[in-house]
């Protein structure tokens, strides 16, 4: 038998949720409670929890959890994924330099570019997906490096090994940071990478039901866990315990989840490929980089992106869509539609959308558990209708 959880394997992990309950309670309780008592004055300072901004008993419940799926020391549970890199980037100093990509989530782009009007941060975005460019544009100036993969919409993938290797190379004191919340610890692991920091939005498919916002940070480093810690500590942004609670149980159905989404997202991108539609998506041989994306992931996760050649198509397809709902966000158990130029990429600026040749038509499919052919249908028939809306203005 295992002696510890961090002996089995990530599917038994994800599901043993480990944790004290003086009634033997096999659910963890929630602790929703704001302060804890002291035995006597003097104890105060020495013990587990006094207030809840600093540490509340659920919180840590889920942390530990955390830690042993993604297999790291420290893990912080934050009320959201931007919540995240909020902590991350208030440790930086003025003149720091950031490196990011430029096919960046839309939120990220706009707290980056907060930092650098409010604190004279500099911030410079690059083609991550181009690794000689990468190598040239990380220097030894280069405090901070931003990564994902694959990005969100364009499903371009980075060489995440190959990048951190380079930033510590030039800069051993670069800190290389992964927004992993498009393939999560099941199917990637920033750290074993090489990233100093692994963080992703909660959520999303952690979660799993679109019910709670959160956000989750990852390190082995002693030195940023204490950073990261004194900035959540000192901002009140720790994971409230009722949300805390209720990700702990989202959490473990997150392999079937996953499980069942990748393959109907299989399904339907071999579907629109079939429909003629150009069709981006790692789990497709057609893609550029599908070697590179499963040297570093277990799977393509469950986000695709398809151009219909049409702006005014794309938009009638979205229309008329009935179990894809239209909306922003992914990773929950139903599936989603949008179009990312006018939803989630909405404030990012059109010239720049225009220098990084976003295509305007570009349709995202976030693919839940439904059954794949109604989902099929739904798709087939919105294609139907939109055609026969647009085709003669076509
Ligand atoms: C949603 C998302 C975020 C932000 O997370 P929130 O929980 O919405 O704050 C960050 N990065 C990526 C890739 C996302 O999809």
């Amino acid at each position: 038998m295992a002696n510890s959880s961090k002996d089995y394997r990530i599917n038994t992990r994800i599901v043993k949720v480990a944790h004290k309950d003086g009634n033997k309670a096999s659910i963890p309780p929630i602790y929703q409670s704001t302060t804890f008592k002291a035995d006597s004055i003097g104890s105060f300072s020495t013990q587990d929890y006094d207030y809840t901004r600093s540490g509340n008993p659920t919180r840590t419940v889920l942390q530990n959890h955390l830690a042993s799926v993604i297999n790291c020391k420290y893990v912080y549970a934050v009320n959201s994924g931007m919540a995240c890199l909020d902590v991350i980037l208030s440790n930086l100093k003025p003149n720091d330099e950031v490196v990011a990509g430029e096919d960046l989530y839309g939120g990220s782009d706009r707290l980056l570019h907060f930092v650098e009007r409010k604190h004279s941060i500099k911030i410079k975005h690059f083609d991550t997906t181009n690794l000689p460019l990468m190598k040239s544009a990380i220097t030894k100036k280069t405090n901070l490096v931003l990564l994902e993969s694959p990005t969100n919409p364009l499903i371009n993938v980075v060489d995440v090994k190959a990048i951190a290797a380079h930033a510590h190379a030039v800069n051993p004191e670069c800190i290389v940071v992964f927004d992993n919340t498009m393939m999560t610890p099941l199917l990637m692991s920033p750290l074993e990478l090489g990233c100093d920091i692994h963080y992703e939005s909660a959520t999303k498919y952690l979660n799993g039901h679109h019910d709670i916002m959160a956000g989750v940070l990852a390190t082995n480093r002693d030195d940023l866990a204490k950073s990261l810690f004194y900035v959540i500590n000192a901002t009140g942004s720790g994971l409230a315990p009722f949300d805390s609670w209720l990700l702990i149980r989202g959490l473990k159905t997150l392999s079937i989840r996953l499980e069942r989404e990748q393959q109907n997202c299989m399904t339907l991108a071999t579907f629109l490929q079939n429909k003629g539609f150009s069709v981006r998506y790692t789990g497709l041989k057609s893609h550029p980089q599908h070697d590179l994306h499963f040297s570093q992931c277990k799977g393509p996760g469950a986000v695709l992106s398809f151009e219909t050649g049409n702006i005014a198509l794309s938009e009638a397809i979205i229309k008329n869509c009935e179990i894809f709902s239209t909306t922003v966000s992914f990773g929950s158990v139903s599936s989603l539609i949008s179009l990312p130029l006018k939803m989630s990429h909405a404030s990012i600026d059109k010239k720049v959308l225009a220098e990084r040749n976003f295509p305007q038509d570009l349709i995202r499919l976030c693919v839940g558990i439904e059954d794949i052919q109604d989902l099929i249908d739904d798709l087939d028939h919105a294609i139907l209708l939109a055609k026969r809306e647009v085709g003669p203005k076509l």
